[in-house]
């Protein structure tokens, strides 16, 4: 299998400013289209360092791809490092430069002459088209080797790569396909599945096991195998049933909202603990608004009465985190929107507040929808925002389970 590596290239990315998304976004794409990737690395914009650590990529992968450095200032070096590894020239395209002119004015409404550093293309590079910024990407055939040269930012990265994707592809491009689970131990999954899961020794299988998302599992193998995937996933999504909340790109968010759009049905939630975070999640979606109405975050004891009308005597005697207390605010939140469905959550996210019966990380969820009033209380652990994303997951996979119950 072809080899490839990542440098990422920016001071920001080695002082810990900023995630290197890239590297991530890169690495799965490159997965998809038959590399191996054998290394991702950060570098600062040193021009000794980036020189040094592409050298070894190239010598030790068939691909290098580098992120950042081709900005117009002092700082971005990319271009020069690489010219320096391949031992090329750096040339400057008078039409790149004209058209980055075009751009700057466009752009910033005046053309700092610092940008025409962007039209230095190395010797017999292609030029890869950046629509969204000034900085074009670049594509070079060194030896039998293949170098990319694509900038920074995400939303110029992005589209620039989609651009070159068609000619690095491998014969080898592998298929995968994955299921999301919830509600299943990953242990417990792998254990009483593992005939079906491992039923085929050249499918790799991969598991992810995450708060936020639940147990993933991933099935990978070369493209001559895409029926036999695409059946083992219809074999586990049938048998696991509502376990499985999603296949493939979806999120749960994504699933939430085909569900209510195809039944045309509506939902809003009362949140606590979550502070808005389950809505937050959810209008993430593009076009969420034909089925959300709302939230109401009511954090406090005395606004989960005067918002959300839960009776003062049910705190008193049950708590603000109790099943008693999210069935009112589920109950009551979906008379206040008039919507189909409502959520409600309550719970101790810690680190403190915590007691003996109720300690940290216990969560109680209640689903109410015209005939349905459901309510559990859970255990969970982690930090704050563990618990705070655990909880929006289970909310929203209670609302999903609620939906598929009312509609048989
Ligand atoms: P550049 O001018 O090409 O060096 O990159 C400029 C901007 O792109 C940086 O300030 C970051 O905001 C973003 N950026 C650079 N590298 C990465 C990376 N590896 N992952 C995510 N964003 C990045
Ligand atoms: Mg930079």
């Amino acid at each position: 299998m072809k080899r490839a590596i990542i440098v990422a290239i920016g001071n920001e990315l080695v002082e810990g400013l900023i995630v290197d998304t890239n590297s991530k976004y890169l690495s799965s794409k490159l997965k998809n289209i038959g590399y191996y990737v054998i290394r991702t690395e950060t570098v600062p914009d040193r021009l000794d360092i980036i020189v040094d650590r592409i050298s070894c990529a190239i010598n030790e992968a068939d691909l290098v791809v580098t992120t950042g450095g081709l900005g117009p200032t002092e700082d971005d070096l990319t271009r020069e490092a690489i010219a320096y590894c391949t031992n090329r020239k750096l040339l400057k395209n008078e039409k790149l430069a004209e058209k980055i002119m075009e751009k700057a004015l466009k752009y910033y409404k005046r053309t700092p002459q610092s940008v025409l550093k962007q039209a230095m293309v190395i010797e017999g590079a292609l030029v890869i088209d950046n629509p969204v910024g000034t900085a074009p990407g670049q594509y070079i055939e060194y030896e039998d080797k293949k170098i990319i040269l694509l900038p920074g930012p995400p939303v110029e990265l992005i589209p620039i790569f989609e651009n070159i994707v068609e000619s690095i592809k491998t014969e080898e491009a592998l298929y995968t396909r994955r299921i999301k689970t919830i509600g299943i131990p990953e242990a417990v999954l792998m254990e009483d599945y593992k005939e079906i899961i491992y039923s085929n020794k050249d499918i790799t299988v991969a598991t992810m096991a995450s708060y936020e998302r639940g147990v993933e599992i991933r099935l990978t193998g070369s493209v001559e195998l895409k029926s036999e995937i695409d059946g083992l996933i219809q074999k586990l999504v049938s048998i696991l049933g509502h376990y499985v909340y999603a296949t493939d790109d979806d999120e749960m968010k994504d699933v939430i909202f085909k569900l209510l759009f195809e039944k045309q049905k509506t939902v809003a939630f009362a949140e606590s603990c979550t502070g808005g975070m389950i809505s937050s999640t959810l209008v993430d979606v593009p076009g969420i608004s034909s089925v959300y109405k709302g939230t109401i975050v009511a954090y406090s004891n005395e606004s989960k009465i005067k918002l959300l009308g839960v009776k003062e005597e049910t705190i008193n005697k049950y708590g603000a985190v109790s099943e008693e207390c999210v069935r009112e605010m589920a109950m009551n939140a979906r008379n206040i929107f008039k919507v189909d469905y409502a959520v409600a959550v309550s719970g101790i996210a810690g680190p403190s507040g915590g007691t003996r019966e109720k300690p940290v990380g216990t969560v109680c969820i209640a689903f109410a929808s015209e005939n349905d009033l459901a309510s559990e209380t859970y255990n969970l652990r982690g930090d704050r925002q563990m618990i705070r994303a655990r909880t929006t997951l289970l909310a929203l996979d209670m609302l999903r389970r609620g939906i598929l119950r009312c509609q048989g």
